[in-house]
Order: structure tokens, then C-alpha cells, then sequence
């Protein structure tokens, strides 16, 4: 007996692990006979759940079948072949492993003291993804909790470089269709509603050149310090993509700092379609990315990359007393290449290691079956586009971009009930466990939204999911 008493002993320990590693591959290989989204009340899972903690310990067994059958069925399944709701997420199992492996080695990625090997991965696969966006050399970034982070990250590096703190009168810029994610970044930040500018878009949801030109003429004139644009390469709504190359010459020309999210969006330059589409990306000053989507990495793996990987120490490293041990050191231009505390790149000093599970499943898969995975889905969105174009029962509102495609039902008019009746659709195909889709807005309409990044979905699951949708409309 060990007078530890949190430790057990090695066999009870592997015992423990294989019930997690025998029901994770059940599920993983049974979803598509599981219903996309199961969810519960407040009210009935604190019954189930609530109380408090107990004082003895209870039976692994019996706390694991609560686990697996009230915590975690009661969830979306996000990584479900019929979940085409919001922006699915459908890891792939070296991912799982190589966090399960990364948590059971307690890797502190702060430092490079602390993680020399790790660090040294995600320096690694930070490099593929600087080549994937074709930046320049000397880019680079960092791993982040997800794609709100990243762009936290990249706007206050950015106004820290520009005016070294808060300066009123510097303005942001950013697109009518970004994600809230950027307009909480810029609350969180500090701005003030006075240094926000919003810019319309164009008939396809793309960010107006025209209306941000006279909207930072103006700002000049009134002697304010026009500093940061942030576009889109997939908007989350319709997968809308601004003009990338006009953005990049227009930003240079008048000193802006051009952040793209491409959270979503941004792998599909795996794909021989993706980088036609997304010509202009590797310009950016600095890219959001979320390998925890169309890259397939469990939650969570979000990623900042920069134009210069530098600037991001430069803006935000700060050394205390109590962390002096774990100091890089630089030794110029004409030495080895410096190590990096990617502490010094971000605001979170503990960091899990992110990187290995894209380098473990990179590695394992192959780059090919990444582009291939990438390139189906492209494919099954095109392929719910043509259905819906056929359909005499809803009409096509955005066609396929980026894996997305916004449609609604062919109504006598629009309005109140019309979004309704839409509305309707999204609730009862959710409720019927065959599959999830999600809604939005576009030019103020209500619309229901596909959006198919999974790897497992197959041209039988988008067909399954619209006859669903076609029937319940008919009904
Ligand atoms: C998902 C998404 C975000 C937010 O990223 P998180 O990883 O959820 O923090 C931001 N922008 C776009 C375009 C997204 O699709």
C-alpha cells in the first residue's frame, strides 16, 4: 500500500486505461448509429449530476458509466457524419492519442526549459503551416487555446508594436460578416466604441474596398490613426472570402496591419481549389487558424501565425525574477538559431502542447490524406448546392464556399413566418437525432446553413439529411 493517497498502482492504472480506450473506439466506430445531438434540460441534469463532493472515494466503474452514459451523451456530437451544424469538428484518433500522451506527461509548454522537445514540435509544425499559407520566411506564431484566442492575440500584438499601449486614437476596421470572436477580442482589449469601425460588404458578403478606403480617408482627416484591418477567408455565416490581394495592397499602401481569420476557413489551401480561392492569404500581417476544424484535431488547437514570428516576443515578452532560469538566449544573426519560450508569444504562460497531435497525425496519415479529406467535402458541399438549386421545395441562398451553403424553404413571402417555418426545420431535424444543421442570416434573411468539414461524412449522409429537410417540408 502507498501512503500516496492520490497514486494508484501501475496495473490498476492500465486496467482504468483500457475501459477509456475500449469505449472510445466503440463510439468513434458506432457513431453513425448514434444521434448527432442529444441535449437535457438545466433542470434534469442537475438532478442527475448535482450534489456535493463526496467525501470517500466511489468505484472508477461506476463514476465512468455516468460519465459515458449522462455527461457525456447528453452533447452534440460534433464529429457525427450528419452534424452539419455550426462549424463541426471531427478529430481523428493519433489526434486523441497524442493529447492523451501529452496530458499523461504533464508537458508544461510555457518554456523551453520545460519543454524542449514539444516547443520544438510546434516550432516544427508552425513551419508547415507557414508553408501551407506560403508566408514568408521568418513567419511563425503559436498554438492557442482556438481561433478566438489566436485573434485576441494577433490584434493586441498588433497595437502594442504600432503605439506600445492603449492609444485612443488608433482605429480598428473589420468586416460587417467577422466573427464575434472579433468583436470581443476588441472589447477585451479596451477600445472604446469610438475606434471601431464596421464596413459593410458587398452582395456577396465581402468586405466593401470602396466603403473602407473613405472610411479610413475619413478617420485620417479627422486626425485619428487608421492601424488594423481584420478581413475574412471563410466568414463563419456563408464562408464569404474578401478580396485578399486588393486588402494586401491597400493595407501596405496606407500602413495597415492586415489580420485575416481564416479560422475555419484557412486549410482548405491544402487543396488545389482552396488555394485559387485564397490567393492573397500568406500577405497578411497575421492569420487566425483553428486546426480543431478542417485540419481534424480534437478541441483544442487554435493557431496565430505572423509575418514575423519576432514580433510577437517583441510585443509581449516579459521576464520575471522567479522565471530567469528559464531564459532564452539570442546570440544574433550569426549563431544557432534561438531557442523560443512560447510563454513570450501569448498571454498563457502554463501551455498544454497543441502542436503534437498535428504532428502525430500528420505524420501518420500523410499530408495526401489531409488534401484528400479536405478536397470530398469541397465536393459533398457542391453536391448539396446542385440539390438544393433542383429543389422546387427551397431555394438556394449562398452557393458551396468553403464547405458552406445557406438555403431556405420556398415560402409565398418572406417575414415572420416564413423564418418560422425555418426555423421549424432546424429545431425538428435536430430533434429526430438523424442529423444537425444550424441557421444564420443573410442580408437580414433567415437562412438554414450546411456545413459539411467532417471526414466521415459521405455523399449518402448530405442526401439523407436534405431528403429529411425536403420530406419535413412537404409535410
Ligand atoms: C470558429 C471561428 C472562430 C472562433 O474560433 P474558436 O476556435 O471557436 O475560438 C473565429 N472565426 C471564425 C471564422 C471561425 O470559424
Amino acid at each position: 500500500m502507498s501512503d500516496d493517497p492520490l497514486e494508484l498502482d501501475a496495473e490498476t492504472m492500465r486496467r482504468l486505461g483500457y475501459q477509456v480506450v475500449d469505449h472510445l473506439a466503440r463510439r468513434i466506430s458506432e457513431l453513425d448509429a448514434e444521434p448527432a445531438w442529444r441535449g437535457a434540460s438545466r433542470a434534469e441534469l442537475q438532478l442527475l449530476l448535482g450534489g456535493p463532493p463526496p467525501r470517500h472515494g466511489e468505484s472508477f466503474e461506476a463514476i465512468f458509466d455516468q460519465v459515458r452514459t449522462v455527461v457525456l451523451d447528453h452533447a452534440a456530437r460534433v464529429d457525427h457524419p450528419r452534424f452539419m451544424a455550426f462549424v463541426p469538428g471531427s478529430g481523428t484518433w493519433p489526434g486523441i492519442l497524442a493529447d492523451f500522451l501529452t496530458s499523461g506527461h504533464n508537458i508544461f509548454q510555457g518554456t523551453w526549459l520545460g519543454s524542449a522537445g514539444p516547443s520544438a514540435v510546434e516550432l516544427v509544425v508552425l513551419e508547415w503551416f507557414r508553408t501551407f499559407l506560403e508566408m514568408p520566411a521568418g513567419a511563425g506564431g503559436l498554438f492557442t487555446s482556438g481561433g478566438s484566442a489566436a485573434t485576441m492575440t494577433a490584434v493586441a500584438a498588433a497595437r502594442r508594436l504600432r503605439f506600445g499601449s492603449h492609444d485612443p486614437r488608433a482605429v480598428v476596421y473589420r468586416s460587417r460578416e467577422c466573427h464575434s470572436s472579433v468583436e470581443r477580442a476588441l472589447f477585451f482589449l479596451g477600445f472604446a466604441e469610438a475606434q471601431l469601425r464596421v464596413i459593410d460588404t458587398d452582395a456577396e458578403l465581402r468586405i466593401d474596398m470602396q466603403a473602407l478606403e473613405a472610411a479610413v480617408a475619413r478617420d485620417r482627416a479627422a486626425g485619428l490613426t487608421p492601424f488594423l484591418v481584420v478581413a475574412n477567408a471563410g466568414a463563419t455565416s456563408t464562408g464569404a472570402i474578401d478580396p485578399l490581394p486588393a486588402l494586401v495592397r491597400r493595407c501596405r499602401e496606407q500602413n495597415l496591419w492586415l489580420h485575416v481569420d481564416a479560422a475555419y476557413g484557412g486549410f482548405a489551401v491544402l487543396t488545389e481549389r482552396g488555394r485559387g480561392w485564397l490567393k492573397g492569404l500568406g500577405d497578411a500581417d497575421s492569420v487566425t487558424l483553428d486546426p480543431h476544424k478542417w485540419l481534424y484535431q480534437p478541441f483544442e488547437a487554435g493557431c496565430l501565425m505572423v509575418r514575423d514570428a519576432r514580433a510577437l516576443e517583441a510585443a509581449f515578452r516579459v521576464v520575471p525574477d522567479y522565471l530567469k532560469d528559464a531564459e532564452v538566449v539570442d546570440r544574433g544573426p550569426d549563431g544557432p538559431p534561438p531557442e523560443v519560450n512560447f510563454a513570450d508569444r501569448g498571454v498563457q504562460l502554463t501551455r498544454a502542447a497543441k502542436a503534437l497531435k498535428v504532428w502525430v497525425s500528420i505524420r501518420m496519415f500523410g499530408l495526401d490524406a489531409f488534401r484528400a479529406a479536405i478536397d470530398r467535402t469541397l465536393d459533398l458541399a457542391l453536391h448539396a448546392e446542385s440539390r438544393i438549386r433542383d429543389s422546387d421545395v427551397f431555394e438556394l441562398v449562398t452557393p458551396a464556399t468553403l464547405g458552406i451553403v445557406c438555403f431556405r424553404r420556398r415560402m409565398q413571402a418572406d417575414g415572420p413566418d416564413a423564418d418560422a417555418a425555418n426555423a421549424a426545420l432546424v429545431r425538428a431535424l435536430a430533434d429526430s437525432g438523424v442529423g444537425l444543421i444550424s441557421s444564420t442570416r443573410v442580408h437580414g434573411r433567415f437562412v438554414l446553413r450546411l456545413c459539411i468539414l467532417n471526414h466521415r461524412t459521405r455523399r449518402a449522409d448530405v442526401d439523407r439529411v436534405l431528403d429529411w429537410l425536403d420530406a419535413a417540408a412537404r409535410a
